[in-house]
């Protein structure tokens, strides 16, 4: 994956956090024990994905650091300013991926997108949805419209997942957050029923519909106009694509189950989708570019 060397990048899709410590630790709880931060994840992602109990509510008690953290972007500004430097930094491509990936959405949906931002965090956060470390991965939040991210997440999908990783798998995930933005805006996760899981579940369509909006972004991310009317991405080869399927097939629940779990792989726990799930999703919007056919809910075929 390479950006356009001249384009120019723009920090107001983000709000960092972490020169502010966090509340209650930095790195040491980057990584969990073991499994457990996968299943930190896996419920983690759960609750916010489907936007229940306490975090649907925006007069609850949490003050969402998100929101009140100390924000501070001048350093991410000062490193970040084209696309040369997103080709040298992981922060810097984020920063990229995520101009990119809401200039397609709004190209598609039009005034029906509303962009959002991303939160940088380090170590743990608190959110409209309640609180969060590291361990719980990346997520999307319905209650305040903010996806959340601590980037050692990308580390620890090499290092804990085992995943090949590299930019554009880091651009996947981030477009798999903002695919659970624009569900939101769509009113598509209303269609779920709370906390139901299982290999055809509403839970793991809207997931496998994120990675399939991902890969759909992905298809057009080459020819989507940033502001000044050229695309910031300049090249996403087949080698980008399978490092993604890679990643797909390490946060399916059945290769997380067995792999980083207790080893036994339980289909009535899914709750994201297998990882053959996964990987067919995210080829059928990557192969497609279309958004139609990623209407997960509409299928009883989920692979
Ligand atoms: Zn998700």
């Amino acid at each position: 994956m390479r950006y356009r060397e001249s384009g120019s990048l723009d920090t107001s899709g983000v709000r960092d956090t972490r020169g502010s410590g966090g509340r209650g630790g930095g790195r040491g709880l980057a990584v969990g024990g073991g499994g457990l931060g996968l299943v930190g994840l896996v419920v983690v992602v759960l609750l916010q994905v489907l936007g229940g109990g306490e975090g649907g509510s925006p007069i609850s008690g949490f003050s969402g650091m998100g929101q009140d953290a100390t924000v501070d972007n001048s350093a991410l500004a000062e490193n970040c300013r084209t696309g040369a430097d997103a080709n040298e930094s992981v922060e810097c491509a984020v920063v990229a991926d995520i101009e990119s990936i809401q200039d397609f959405w709004s190209g598609a949906l039009g005034a029906d997108y509303t962009p959002t931002q991303t939160v940088f965090f380090s170590g743990s956060v608190q959110t409209s949805c309640g609180g969060a470390t590291s361990g719980s991965g990346p997520f999307y939040c319905p209650a305040d419209q903010l996806v959340y991210i601590d980037l050692t997440f990308f580390d620890q999908l090499r290092e804990q997942f085992g995943a090949q990783g590299g930019l554009f798998v880091d651009a996947y995930v981030i477009a798999h957050e903002y695919g659970h933005h624009v569900q939101n805006l769509l009113g598509i996760n209303a269609r779920v029923t709370p906390g139901e899981t299982g290999p055809i579940s509403g839970t793991v369509r809207l997931e496998l519909q994120a990675d399939c909006f991902a890969g759909a972004w992905a298809r057009h991310a080459e020819t989507v106009p940033d502001d000044s009317g050229e695309p910031l991405i300049a090249e996403i080869t087949d080698d980008d694509i399978d490092r993604a399927l890679d990643a797909a097939g390490r946060i399916g629940d059945d290769f997380i189950q067995e792999n980083l779990g207790g080893g036994t792989v339980d289909q009535d726990a899914f709750t994201h989708g297998s990882s053959d799930q996964r990987r067919r999703w995210f080829l059928t919007g990557y192969e497609s570019g279309d958004l139609r056919r990623c209407d997960t809910f509409a299928t009883e075929d989920l692979g």
